[in-house]
């Protein structure tokens, strides 16, 4: 809930999310002092994750609301730690506010970020706060727990597994860049079914992230074009471009990609462990680069960048 009258200057903001902030067995000391003290797990290993939202280049105020972009810049962490597989325990905001938006800015962030931490049990347990006459600047740093096995890297996907994906892609501009869901619970599922080989985050877009995997893997991929998850939102936009090229090129999604033996993946094709979609875009192959399998079964390559331009000029 906004409060009536916002905070009126650093410390009372301090003070005001410090009131907000809810207590978590992990966090021994949390807002107030000097540093945050923390209450790992023994032996467990511990994930680190930050991201920075600048107004003007990540968001434009006119076209999201301050508890949007809270939400946002938390989400975005959350959902690093769960392309780790790892579970979120403790964020650390850094803000600089805008001295000319006032109070009411700097509370409805709060909002966003608190509902967001809520709704994923993860501790505000500090930061920083600014206020100058630049942009709206928020940095924050979330602190996790990977999984028993250890995190779930980039560079572990090998020949022959089989490549997923979570939900449906394409066409986050129209609304989910700034209300999707971190794949938090659906990543920690996943891993507690089945050994995850390789997992990224889609930040950039399928094809984009899904090459990040292929280059730290040091291998190639099939996709089957016809077995894409295009978004409604995808099929709805009319800017020219079609829907399977918004699933393959549209970032912020915040989905996840991931890959598994084709044992496991048979297994997660029988028995979803997660609350949303799971779809087998295709196979890690030996090699390098992706490929677009089409429904005629010819191979094209699919270039992690540059990849729209050269699609509609093959058409
Ligand atoms: P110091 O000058 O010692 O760094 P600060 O006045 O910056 O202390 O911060 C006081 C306490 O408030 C610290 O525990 C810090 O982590 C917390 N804090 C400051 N700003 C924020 C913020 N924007 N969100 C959450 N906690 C904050
Ligand atoms: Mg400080």
């Amino acid at each position: 809930m906004l409060p009536d009258r916002g905070p009126s200057h650093e410390f009372a903001l301090i003070d005001w999310i410090r009131g907000k902030a809810a207590a978590h067995p992990r966090v021994a000391v949390g807002i107030g002092d000097d540093a945050a003290v923390l209450q790992f797990p023994e032996r467990s290993n511990c994930l680190v994750t930050v991201d920075m939202l600048m107004e003007g280049t990540d968001f434009l105020l006119d076209s999201a609301t301050p508890r949007q972009i809270g939400r946002k810049s938390l989400g975005v962490n959350l959902s690093d730690i769960a392309a780790m597989a790892g579970t979120p325990l403790a964020a650390f905001v850094a803000v600089a506010l805008p001295r000319r938006e006032g109070e009411t800015l700097a509370s409805e962030l709060y909002v966003g970020i608190d509902e967001m931490a809520r709704e994923f049990d993860v501790a505000l347990a500090g930061g920083d706060t600014n206020t100058w006459d630049g942009p709206l600047v928020i940095s924050i740093t979330v602190l996790g727990e990977a999984g028993p096995g250890g995190a779930v890297l980039r560079s572990g996907a090998k020949e022959g597994d089989w490549i997923f994906c979570t939900g449906s892609l394409g066409g986050s501009i129209s609304g989910k860049h700034l209300d999707f869901i971190p794949r938090v619970r659906e990543a920690i599922a996943l891993r507690d079914a089945v050994p995850l080989q390789s997992m990224i985050d889609i930040s950039d877009g399928l094809a984009a992230d899904l090459f990040h995997i292929l280059e730290e893997s040091r291998v190639g991929a099939i996709l089957d074009e016809a077995a894409i998850p295009v978004s409604p939102a995808a099929s709805e936009l009319q800017d020219g471009r079609s829907p399977l090229e918004h699933a393959l090129g549209d970032g912020e999604d915040f989905e996840l990609i991931f890959t598994v033996t084709p044992e496991n993946g048979q297994r997660l094709l029988t028995k979803n462990p997660c609350a949303v979609s799971l779809t087998k875009l295709g196979e890690i192959v030996s090699g390098t680069g992706c490929q677009l399998r089409g429904r005629d079964d010819k191979l094209t390559p699919l270039p992690p960048l540059g990849w729209k331009h050269q699609f509609h000029n093959s058409r």
